[in-house]
């Protein structure tokens, strides 16, 4: 298979296209790591390495040049999370809402480039390992008139990648959107925080369960924490919030 392979490759007929950057290259040279056979060229990778600095434990807010807020220990917790803790156990994050990962972000969810979903899967498994093993995953869920207008809710294509590379169960009938609210982006922080309340219903099979939740970008995080709040409150026992990506602002 290896010979085979290579004879391919000397031909060139192992090339693939590069998710990002769209020009072909061969796998072959690149395949050791944890990304090993995704669709993203190696002069590519180094744009989409992962958040390394402080963030706040709770919300992921980034800490960026500063070696901590106010001279504090870089672990400590933002402001924000200090007036009022979030409800999920962790928050965890691939990178931030900005630049190529953006871009990227933008093409998966707008331009509807699904094959993105399985290099994003990978993100997302390697920013959870810090976490305790759910014993279920569930993107957030979109209101059906939603969907139908989009054709596919992107949340849940990564939430089925992740589901695919970990063969952790995936449970999209354990939360809903009951209701179809404004989308957040139009809204100010305020209007933001009182569009989400009571948009969700938990089944009550979540009793007893721990959950990762799964979205494409954390931005004030509102949603989030309503959907959070709604599973905690149906007696799941606790949730973890995965994003592929948060946005370098709110809370703090
Ligand atoms: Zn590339
Ligand atoms: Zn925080």
């Amino acid at each position: 298979m290896t010979r085979f392979r290579r004879w391919l490759g000397l031909l060139g007929l192992d090339e693939i296209r590069c998710s990002i950057c769209l020009r072909p290259f061969s796998p072959m040279a690149q395949e050791s790591g944890a990304e090993a056979g995704l669709p993203v060229c190696p002069a590519c990778r180094p744009h989409f390495a992962p958040y390394p600095g402080a963030r706040c434990p709770q919300c992921g807010f980034p800490f960026q040049g500063l070696s901590a807020p106010d001279g504090e220990a870089p672990s400590a917790v933002c402001g924000a999370c200090l007036a009022e803790r979030p409800p999920w156990r962790a928050f965890v994050y691939h990178g931030l809402y900005k630049g190529a990962l953006r871009e990227l972000i933008l093409r998966f969810k707008f331009g509807g480039d699904l094959a993105l979903a399985r290099l994003f899967g990978a993100w997302l498994e390697d920013a959870a390992r810090c976490l305790p093993v759910p014993n279920a995953l569930l993107a957030m869920p979109q209101h059906p008139a939603h969907l139908r207008r989009r054709g596919f809710n992107q949340a849940h294509e990564l939430a089925r990648a992740l589901h695919f590379a970990t063969a952790l169960p995936l449970r999209p009938d354990l939360l809903v959107r009951t209701r179809d609210s404004a989308p957040q982006a139009t809204l100010n922080a305020k209007m933001r925080a009182t569009n989400v309340r009571g948009v969700f219903g938990a089944s009550p099979a979540v009793e007893g369960m721990r959950l990762w939740l799964i979205d494409d970008v954390m931005t004030t995080g509102n949603t989030l924490k309503e959907a959070t709040r709604t599973l905690l409150t149906a007696g799941a026992c606790e949730v973890c919030v995965l994003a592929v990506a948060r946005t370098p602002r709110g809370q703090a």
